[in-house]
Order: structure tokens, then sequence, then C-alpha cells
């Protein structure tokens, strides 16, 4: 029997059309390209948002057509989430760090119909305007004041809304329709397309809201230092209004000081973002000898958070929420809140919780399995390759069915390519990327727990465990260090420390100091490009 309740699709133009209602002044500030500040709230934003819907229909744009955005954190790329997928069309938001053979390769492939633009990032477009599809339109997200000279054929991203009604009847359509698409980054092979639904968009943003309800409601702001380029800023448009959390969209200026001033201006409740951002902040936090006012959370994602951050943030009172996900699953998959049982434990013991890479959010399902396929015990000790299932995780690749194919096991799980455990709590621990682990002689040892340890050295002020080949035992581990102030420390003392926690045949072979790392597109450290730099490290020196 069925039941008999209205069947309203989930629709992401529902989530505006709320917040403008009951959370119509809520704030959504911008640090723009043109240098300013700008303010706005749920109920302006809606309007220009139907504004822009009605400048996309304008120019022609129809249901399923793929429109794309390369732009920083800001008001205007928040209208384009909306007002692109409400129409029926996809909102294909595009890294400006991939390198231009990513770039062009991933306008082509989604074949993109117009492209909206940020000042900083014309230059880019400049430089591959040759690999750019004929047809493509470019708009400059600015006004006429703004507009720059250059020798592509634009449009201007305010004269397009001018004039166009403040109101719109949203359309309806299946939630299963295609809202948004992002691509991996491609660290090997092509990138690949995830696209996302009105449906998995809506639920993943209710997930978050019941799983984060700390920071995530209304009177509080939020900085999403997460890109709006990259996996739907981890989901942050979409929750935020439906809670009435505020937003602070920090534009393209990401250092240490400058996210430190518009936190403390803004009066930033929490703050989102991958751990190498952090440490930028935390390095203003040590220099002024305190946190911004006001500043009580944030979440760390996207790659490991070491220990010690955890621990730095905690002794400032700073609630860490360390959450594990990736691009395919919209992309939150944990969170690493304390478990209530367990609130009055010590800061220690709530240290060793917070490094796990938390519980499951509602909707996503996990599994760990052995070599032969075998489901593992949730023991907190086996550990296997990791695979999800549920609402907001990705079914497949757009386009790619050879890339489809070897993601899923028969029974239709997505293979995570990390390897981890699950405790009793049901929290989860990453041991690592399965292409990171490093395997020595025939065992295995986790990069992730090397460099949780090295961190917590004075004179370290970040690292990286990487696997170089090596004749005798495979592979051997060498750890990559940026000193703190740069001083050199000295490597005894280093080896000293990890001997506290590993075996011998544990410890790196060897310690190398550097004064910057190479980052991924995501901002995370490339330990591919690392792995390629130092790929003869051991090879040489023992044919000499
Ligand atoms: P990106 O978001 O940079 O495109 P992916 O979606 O490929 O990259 O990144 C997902 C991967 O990042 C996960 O499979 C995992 O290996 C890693 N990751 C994400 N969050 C965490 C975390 N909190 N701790 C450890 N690893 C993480």
């Amino acid at each position: 029997m069925q039941g008999l309740m209205m069947n309203r699709p989930l629709k992401i133009s529902d989530i505006i059309t709320y917040a403008a209602e009951a959370y119509p002044s809520a704030e959504i500030v911008s640090v723009r390209s043109e240098g300013d500040i700008h303010r706005t709230n749920y109920l302006d934003i809606s309007k220009r948002m139907a504004q822009l819907a009605h400048g996309l229909i304008s120019i022609g744009v129809k249901p399923g057509d793929r429109i794309a955005t390369l732009a920083w954190n800001g008001y205007r790329h928040l209208e384009l989430y909306y007002a692109i997928s409400g129409i029926g069309a996809v909102c294909h938001t595009i890294n400006p760090r991939l390198s231009s053979d990513q770039l062009t390769y991933i306008i082509n492939h989604a074949e993109d119909l117009l492209l909206f633009v940020d000042l900083t990032f014309v230059p880019i477009l400049e430089a591959v305007k040759d690999r750019l599809p004929l047809e493509m339109k470019i708009i400059i997200l600015t006004d006429k004041k703004h507009m720059p000279k250059t020798s592509l054929k634009t449009m201007c991203y305010e004269e397009l809304l001018k004039d166009k009604p403040q109101k719109i009847n949203w359309p309806d359509f299946n939630e299963d329709t295609a809202a948004s698409l992002c691509y991996t980054s491609g660290t090997t092979g092509e990138p690949k397309g995830t696209l996302y639904s009105h449906r998995s968009t809506v639920l993943h943003a209710m997930m978050l809201a019941i799983s984060l309800p700390d920071a995530l409601k209304e009177g509080k702001k939020i900085l999403p230092v997460v890109p709006l380029f990259h996996v739907n800023a981890w989901g942050l448009p979409y929750a935020a209004p439906l809670t009435g959390a505020g937003l602070v969209f920090p534009g393209p200026k990401l250092d240490g000081d400058s996210l430190f001033n518009l936190m403390e201006t803004e009066k930033v409740y929490s703050a989102w973002g991958v751990p190498t951002v952090w440490l930028n902040l935390l390095q203003t936090i040590s220099k002024k000898q305190r946190p911004p006012v006001g500043f009580g959370d944030v979440v760390i994602g996207g790659a490991s958070a070491p220990r010690a951050m955890i621990e730095d943030f905690e002794q400032l009172n700073i609630n860490v929420c360390h959450a594990w996900g990736m691009t395919e699953m919209s992309p939150v998959g944990t969170q690493g809140n304390i478990p209530y049982k367990l609130k009055d434990i010590s800061l220690q013991d709530k240290l060793d919780i917070k490094a796990k890479h938390g519980r499951r959010l509602f909707g996503v399902e996990l599994k760990i399995v052995n070599d032969q396929g075998t489901i593992l015990a949730h023991n907190g000790i086996s550990q296997g390759d990791l695979y999800v299932r549920g609402h907001a995780i990705t079914a497949g690749y757009f386009n790619n069915a050879e890339a489809t194919r070897e993601a899923f096991d028969t029974d239709g799980w997505f293979s995570t390519g990390d390897i981890a455990t699950i405790d009793c709590d049901g929290f989860l621990t990453i041991v690592d990327r399965s292409k990171d682990l490093i395997k020595s002689g025939g065992e295995w040892i986790s990069s992730l727990d090397i460099e949780n340890i090295a961190i917590s050295h004075p004179d370290i002020a970040n690292c990286t465990a990487i696997a170089a080949p090596h004749p005798k035992w495979g592979e051997r581990p060498i750890l990559i260090v940026i000193p703190t102030n740069g001083i050199t420390p000295d490597k005894s003392s280093i080896q000293n420390l990890l001997s506290k926690h590993f075996a011998k045949w544990q410890i790196p072979d060897d310690i190398i100091f550097t004064e910057i790392l190479p980052l991924t597109a995501t901002g995370k450290v490339s330990k591919l490009t690392l792995r390629n730099m130092y790929k003869n490290h051991f090879l040489i020196k023992d044919t000499k």
C-alpha cells in the first residue's frame, strides 16, 4: 500500500525561497575582487537570484545546459549557484588552480555554454582562448564600470541583471534533475565529473544541518574558506540558508592575517576549510597571542587534521569538528563531534577522539572490506578498503563509462580509495589513502600516522611523509619538513620523537627540509608531486 502524502520534489530553489521568508535579514558578507566589502541578506539576494534567472533565460539558457563558473567565494557566485540550478540548468564550478590542460579539458568535456568569470581569472581564460569552445559566451562578474580590457568577447554580469524582475516562480521538475557539476582535481588521469542532483543536494544540506547544529544555526556567521569553486564549498551555500546561519565570503585573500581580520570584524563564529589554511591562521593567532573575537568553532576536512593542530584550537576554546568526505560524496561523509556520553572527558582523551575522522552522517553508509571482499568488523582494529553508499553519493561519473565501471563494487557501493578502521562507537579512522600507504619489506606504514606525530615537534611548521622506492625494502618512508620560523631542527630530535611512537622500521630513513610543500588544486599537500620528486632518492644514493 502506498502512503498518502504529497510528493513535492526536493529542489534547490526551495532553500532560497525558504531563507528569504524565514531568515530575511541573515547577512551575507563578501570581500569582492574589486577590493571592497559587499553586504546583503537572504531576502535581497533572493531578488537578485530571480533577476539572474530571468537574465539567463533571456540569453537562451535552457534546462540541462551546462553553465560554468570560475570565481572566488562571493555573493555573485552564490547567485549563480541558485539561479542556474533553479531554472533546471547545471552549475559547473571550475577550480581556477587547475592546469590549463585540465581546465580546457573539463570545459570541453562538460560542453559549457556560458562561463561566468571573476575579474581575477580573466587572464587564465585569455591564455587558453584558442582552446575554448567557439560558441561559449563569457560573462564577467562585475559592473560596467569595472569591465576590463580584454581580447575575449565578453558580457557584463550586472548588465545581465539590470531591469529584470525581482520575482520568479521557480519551475517544478523531477528532483533527480542535475543541479551542479564538479570535476575531481584529477591528480591521476583526466578529471572526472560528479553530477549532483537537486535531491542529493537538498538532502545533503539537511544532513549537514542536523549533524553540525552548533555552527549551522540562526544568529551564527560561518566563513567558508573552502571554495565555492570546488565541491560546492562542502554544501555550506545550501546548508547555511536552510538554517538561517549567515555567510562571510573571504574572496581572494586567504592568508592568515586577512582571514583573522575579516573574522574579527565580521564576528565569524565558525570557519570551514582544509588544514593548510588553518596552519596560516594559527600562525597569526600565535603572533597576536589571541584568536579573533567571537571565533568558537572550526570545521577541518579535505585532509587529515593533525592532532597538534586540533590541540592548538581546543586550547583556545575553539571547538574542532574533524570531518571526512570526498567530491563524490557531495562531499561531507562524517562529523567529528564528541559523543554525548563522553562530554566530560579530559582534553587529552578528547583529542584522541577528535584526531579520528568522525562518525557517519545520516544517509551515508560505510563498510570496510578486506582483499577478498569480506566485510570487516567495526572494532577499531580491522582495517580495510572503505566503501560508501547513500543519498548524496555519486552513482557514476559524468559521460565516463570507464571510470564509472572501476569505481563501484558488484553491490553498487562506491570505492573511496581510502584504507580505514571503524570503532564500536562508530568513529572512522582513515589510515591512509591506499595510494599514499608506504609498503616497506611487505609491511604497511601509514603516512598520516607519521605526520601526525612529527608535526607535534615544536620546530616543525608543516610536514608530509611519502614513500620513496628502495632497492632492498621496496619502499621506505621519507619525511619532508617545513621548519618553524626558518630554524632548521636537529634531525635526531625528530627521530627521537618518532621513536617514542613507532617501531624502528616505521621511522623515516631520511628527513628533508624545505621552504614550501607543493599543493594540489584543492590546497592539500600533493604527495604525488613529492613522490615524483624523490623517486630516485634511495636508488641514486645506493648506486654511489
Ligand atoms: P578533492 O576534494 O581535493 O577533490 P577528493 O574528493 O579526491 O579531493 O578528496 C577526498 C579524499 O581526501 C578522501 O578520499 C580522503 O583520502 C581525503 N580526506 C578528506 N577528508 C579527510 C580527512 N578529514 N582526513 C583524512 N583524509 C581526508
